[in-house]
């Protein structure tokens, strides 16, 4: 019974595999299970459709490998649910991570001192909250994605239930205090919600309660948010470590260590910081992190809007026809830019086009637009942390793109690391799982085993100058979006 359960429910799928005491991931399987958007802004998530397939993939794994020592949970962060602490059913549909309903109360707050994003859960808590008067509010309960997981695995209800998150998850909420260890009563007051109805923030690598809804009635032994999950799969450790997880959007995580950088809400650079993992009884782990909206979705553009691409993988043999982007920059502001600007109002720009522009130039152009983003969020986490990123470790979809991945080691300046797994979440849970069952000493011998697929150097000047004016050229497209500030 060597083996341990991973269930991971991202943005676009729910998956589910096996870890075996050797550290290999295997029996991966998965379900789409996409988010709706009722209206322009508004990003909604069917728990309970969810949960459903969750547990269908968890019974398919179990069925393959006989039974499980544990299980282990991560997710995407942020999104929101509500449901009654009797019956269990669901109150109102989820608001996911991306929602934008919040945008005012999060500018009102602001004026009050309290800074808060529409990501955060605080406010879309209060939005779901609004709906129902004081008493049945008593009997309802919020949590996270990985908060319900738990809850739907243990399978009890009321005083019995099980009703936990990690400390990875309680810092993406906006609702904890500064260590992350509890809720923090001033925002919850400025929110108007009772901590009775939040969860109890646990270690990421613990004793959580049993999946009774199992075979076997597994304990579950992990919890940890996606980006954090992906952090440990990629064995970041040590402070200075990073990796980033180039999908459809960006993100760059580093480690920082046991002390959390001075800034609160959002650093100099425009990175924010959460915890990183907290080990059974261990101090919590810090880090910041850097975001780039669009990654893989202006690859996407390229293919589904613009028709020049037939699928994805094309945009790597189709750019690699020019030697060089042929000074043709593309700025992959489609969302805004995020880290180091944060700026809404922010549009996708090209720069440099001329008569001679073809379709490899263009598209050479977004890909390594993309990269120079990734060298903007590496240079502002090394700005907030005080850390140096010695090389630089990937996974999603895009690190299997070669050209993508030499664009990023130039415009970085440093080896990029790509990743065997090419999403390390899901093997970076169950890893926080195995520190659990003592299948290993713990981060360090995580770290140890770590070895890339393959370790890619830079072979051309990082042309950061010629980057950044570009990047000034797309800012402030829409100067009323780009006034506000989160
Ligand atoms: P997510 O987890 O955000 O759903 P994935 O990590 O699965 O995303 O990556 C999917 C994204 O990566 C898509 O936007 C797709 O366009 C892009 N992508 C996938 N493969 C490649 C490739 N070989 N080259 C460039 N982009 C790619």
């Amino acid at each position: 019974m060597n083996e341990i359960l991973v269930i991971d429910v991202g943005t676009s799928s729910v998956r589910a595999g096996a870890l075996n005491q050797e550290g290999s991931l295997h029996d991966v399987i998965s379900v789409p299970t996409l988010p709706s958007t009722p209206s322009p802004g508004l990003v909604e998530v069917d728990g309970d459709l969810i949960a459903k397939n969750a547990i269908e993939l968890a019974n398919k794994v179990i069925e393959s490998v006989g039974s499980v020592s544990g299980v282990a949970i991560t997710n995407q962060r942020s999104t929101s649910l509500v449901w009654d602490r009797n019956t269990g059913e669901l109150v109102a549909p989820g608001i996911g991570w991306q929602d934008l309903r919040t945008v005012i109360t999060c500018i009102m707050l602001q004026e009050q001192g309290l800074r808060l994003s529409p990501s955060h859960s605080g406010p879309k808590l209060q939005s779901i909250l609004d709906d129902f008067d004081k008493e049945r509010v008593k009997e309802l309960c919020f949590g996270t994605i990985d908060t319900w997981i738990a809850w739907k695995l243990n399978g009890q209800l009321g005083d019995q239930a099980l009703h936990v998150t990690d400390v990875t998850n309680a810092s993406a909420t906006g609702m904890a205090t500064s260590d992350f260890s509890k809720w923090d009563q001033d925002v919850l007051a400025a929110l108007n919600i009772e901590a009775s109805i939040l969860p109890e923030i646990k270690s990421s690598s613990d004793f959580m309660g049993e999946a009774r809804v199992l075979k076997g009635s597994p304990p579950i032994i992990a919890i940890a948010g996606d980006q954090q999950a992906s952090l440990v799969g990629q064995a970041c450790n040590k402070p200075g470590l990073a990796k980033a997880t180039f999908g459809t959007g960006g993100m760059l995580d580093q480690f920082v260590g046991p002390i959390r950088p001075e800034f609160m809400d959002l650093g100099p650079n425009g990175t924010t910081s959460f915890a990183a993992y907290k080990l059974g009884s261990s101090p919590t782990a810090y880090e910041v992190e850097a975001l780039m909206l669009s990654a893989g979705s202006a690859v996407e553009w390229l293919r589904d809007d613009l028709g020049i691409i037939s699928s994805s993988e094309e945009s790597d043999e189709l750019a690699s026809q020019s030697a060089d982007n042929s000074d043709v920059w593309f700025v992959p502001a489609l969302l805004g830019l995020g880290t180091p600007v944060w700026d809404f109002g922010a549009r996708g720009t090209f720069v440099g086009i001329t008569r001679g522009t073809g379709r490899a130039e263009l598209v050479r152009g977004v890909l390594e637009g993309i990269a120079q983003r990734g060298a903007d969020m590496v240079e502002a986490a090394e700005g907030d942390s005080q850390l140096s990123i010695p090389s630089l470790r990937i996974d999603g979809g895009m690190s299997a793109n070669k050209t993508f991945v030499q664009a990023l080691a130039n415009a970085c300046q440093r080896p990029v690391e790509v990743s065997k797994e090419r999403e390390a979440t899901t093997i970076g849970a169950a890893f926080l799982g195995a520190i659990h069952l003592g299948w290993y000493g713990g981060m360090d011998e995580i770290s140890s085993n770590w070895s890339p697929k393959e370790v890619i150097e830079p072979n051309a000047p990082s042309r950061r100058e010629r980057w950044l004016e570009a990047r000034s050229k797309s800012l402030k497209t829409i100067p009323e979006l780009s006034a506000i500030t989160f």
